[in-house]
């Protein structure tokens, strides 16, 4: 309920405000062919009445529990990056689109393993604020997971605090220019215990124009490893999301 409360003052609310909260928006390892446990929770809780809204899951898995609930729908915008087949098997390639009034308003971006903040960032760039700008939400919603960053047992990306502290601007300038700030972030998965507390500051601190910095050891030498900066193999997947931007109106 505090969640509820909490997007619902956003909704009302007359500038911009951005926080964090915890708990995931739904159940992002969702079995396949399984209905998803907290659909309705999610939609009450997203769509309490028909506003546009985007949710931006950069959870290295597939949000396919999110998918589904807004499946057939054009007043949710969902878009999943996630490392292309990692989990579940079989599920969220650039072909699933939505049905009916869905069509086009769901977009998944897989990405290649070992996709570092090069490819991150160009996603962002070149298909989400894309979308976004063409969506224009009343809000936007971030399924904040961190099991993208190079130190996650289950996942096998490259991101480091500070990529999540980039991505976290990037959206917030996104959200300052189409829907007055409107920024919620809500903790999903990261299973790294002695690193997501890193990548969580980095967004906090973000979030709230901190100077008050965590310093995080692994940073440095996270950004010096090979393959950080987009590579060729990887922008075919992007360009391939990025041409479907233009069906949502
Ligand atoms: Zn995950």
């Amino acid at each position: 309920m505090r969640l509820v409360a909490t997007v619902a003052g956003l909704l009302d609310a007359t500038e911009g405000h951005r926080l964090v909260t915890a708990g995931p928006v739904v159940d992002e390892h969702l079995p396949r062919m399984q209905p998803p446990r907290d659909t309705h929770d999610a939609i009450d809780i997203l769509a309490p009445e028909p506003r546009r809204q985007a949710v931006i899951d950069w959870d290295v898995h597939h949000g396919n529990g999110t998918q589904q609930a807004f499946w057939d729908r054009d007043d949710v915008l969902t878009i999943s990056i996630h490392h292309d087949n990692n989990y579940p098997q079989d599920s969220g390639g650039h072909d699933e689109r939505g049905v009916d009034a869905g069509f086009g308003y769901n977009l998944n971006i897989p990405l290649p393993a070992g996709s570092g903040i090069g490819a991150y960032r160009a996603t962002l760039q070149e298909v989400v604020i894309p979308a976004l700008e063409r969506y224009r939400p009343e809000l936007i919603v971030v399924a904040c997971g961190f099991d993208a960053s190079a130190m996650d047992p289950l996942g096998c990306m490259l991101l480091n605090s500070r990529s999540y502290a980039q991505m976290t601007q990037a959206l917030m300038k996104a959200a300052e220019r189409l829907c007055a700030g409107r920024l919620v972030m809500i903790h999903e998965g990261g299973y790294s215990e002695g690193y997501v507390p890193f990548c969580g500051h980095a967004v906090i601190q973000t979030l709230c124009g901190s100077q008050i910095a965590a310093v995080d050891p692994m940073n440095d030498e996270i950004a010096r490893w090979g393959q950080q900066s987009l590579q060729d193999h990887q922008s075919p997947w992007i360009d391939k999301a990025a041409a479907l931007v233009k069906s949502i109106r």
